[in-house]
């Protein structure tokens, strides 16, 4: 599923974070908040400080850095308006090779001079660990009022600039296990921040996943929470929010909300709430796989139940689609959902998007028509017996064609 901060408040659940006495006095800048207080303490940008202090220290009144951020938002914008790609290049820190490759693959789609770059203004900066520094930033077109926001980390060069980056994975601090009760968070020092709002945006998400499936009593979600693109492979993809490992029994990864790759929000809007499509999304496969292995049924089933469930149906794709007398089989969605942008299969990605519609439409007129208990006797029998059309006939007693046909007719009715 593909693609901020300032109203965090962070409650520290973990004690062992802390500091001893000796390192805040080493680093004179830090002033640790306490579990009840929930302050965040002032400091400097990019000031050397350990792993294991880096919880929140707010370094927005640090000037310099505030205006050297700035300068390279500015360069970025400018090399990405001119197609210059060596320009572009000098605005990042390349020494992590999957960020480098993220960033030339996304100027390299430019091809050439882009018109309307947002351009962006850092407003709150917050010092992380290994002198990284999380960016809070306000994205507007030239001489208009802020559109988006969004949360970039940078590093400091030896020249004294600032570039664009992503830490090392072994800058990322140890994993550790949070246990949230219905679920937990596994997730680095990194995010040790954050965990908050993941919860929140997190119970929101299986509650509504639990509103519409039964939820397995022997299965917990664990969150896997990710804030760079190198942090795990399942999350290597430039477009991918969340994804859920088939067979897991119970691991969604999840983008850090605080990261270049959960993209930006609009800024009148909550910022976490990008999160819980994806999250809902990506639950839903979870509680699929306990009842029924996801990849022993159909792509436009599996896929089209956790957009359902999400309540993402993309209904203004499939409506100019079936108004343009485009409308696909829902084989053929799962054959668009199944290959995606493979070069071989000639599909685009409004086409792989076209097909989650297909399938979420798909799964919605099932379901109003069968019910909820025949869409599970479907997909129990067809990875039984791996025959289709059979398995179709005797799971809703009219066959596959036949179904075909009423679906179209129904999505005419509901969307032309
Ligand atoms: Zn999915």
């Amino acid at each position: 599923m593909g693609k901020a901060d300032e109203t965090a408040t962070v409650s520290w659940r973990r004690r062992a974070l802390l500091a001893t006495p000796m390192a805040v006095v080493a680093t004179g800048l830090i002033r640790h908040s306490s579990a009840e207080a929930q302050s965040s303490s002032q400091g400097s940008c990019g000031a050397p400080y350990g792993q294991l202090e880096a919880l929140i220290v707010d370094c927005t009144t640090d000037g310099q850095a505030l205006a050297g951020i700035g300068a390279s938002l500015s360069a970025r914008a400018d090399a990405l308006e001119q197609g210059d790609r060596e320009a572009f290049l000098a605005t990042l820190d390349l020494r992590n090779p999957t960020w480098r490759r993220i960033q030339t693959e996304y100027f390299d789609a430019g091809r050439g001079p882009r018109s309307s770059v947002l351009r962006g203004t850092p407003v709150a900066l917050q010092a992380k660990p290994g002198g990284y520094v999380r960016a809070t930033i306000e994205f507007a077109r030239a001489g208009l009022p802020p559109t988006d926001r969004g949360s970039w980390v940078f590093s400091r060069a030896n020249d004294g600039t600032w570039r664009h980056a992503e830490p090392l994975n072994e800058e990322l601090g140890p994993r550790r296990f949070d246990d949230r009760g219905a679920f937990a968070i596994s997730h680095y020092d990194w995010d040790a921040d954050i965990l908050d709002r993941v919860a929140g945006v997190a119970t929101t998400a299986w509650a509504r996943v639990g509103a519409s499936l039964p939820l397995p009593a022997g299965v917990r979600p664990t969150i896997s929470l990710n804030p760079t693109y190198a942090a795990h492979s399942g999350l290597r993809g430039s477009t991918t929010w969340a994804a859920y490992l088939p067979g897991s029994r119970g691991t969604v990864l999840l983008r850090s909300p605080d990261s270049y790759g959960a993209g930006t929000s609009p800024v009148n809007e909550a910022p976490d709430e990008k999160l819980l499509v994806p999250l809902v999304h990506e639950m839903t496969h979870l509680v699929n796989d306990d009842i029924v292995s996801v990849v022993r049924i159909p792509h436009w089933m599996s896929e089209g139940l956790a957009e359902h469930v999400a309540d993402h149906m993309r209904a203004g794709e499939l409506s100019w689609a079936v108004r343009a007398g485009r409308e696909w089989t829902l084989d053929k969605a799962s054959d668009v959902i199944e290959w995606g942008t493979d070069p071989g299969r000639n599909y685009t990605s409004a086409d792989v998007s076209l097909a989650y519609a297909h399938a979420s439409h798909g799964v919605r007129y099932y379901i109003e028509r069968f019910g909820m208990d025949a869409f599970w006797t479907l997909a129990r029998d067809f990875a039984a017996s791996r025959a289709w059309d059979r398995t179709f006939l005797q799971a809703t007693g009219i066959s596959w064609e036949a179904f075909g046909r009423d679906w179209v007719a129904w999505v005419r009715t509901r969307l032309a």
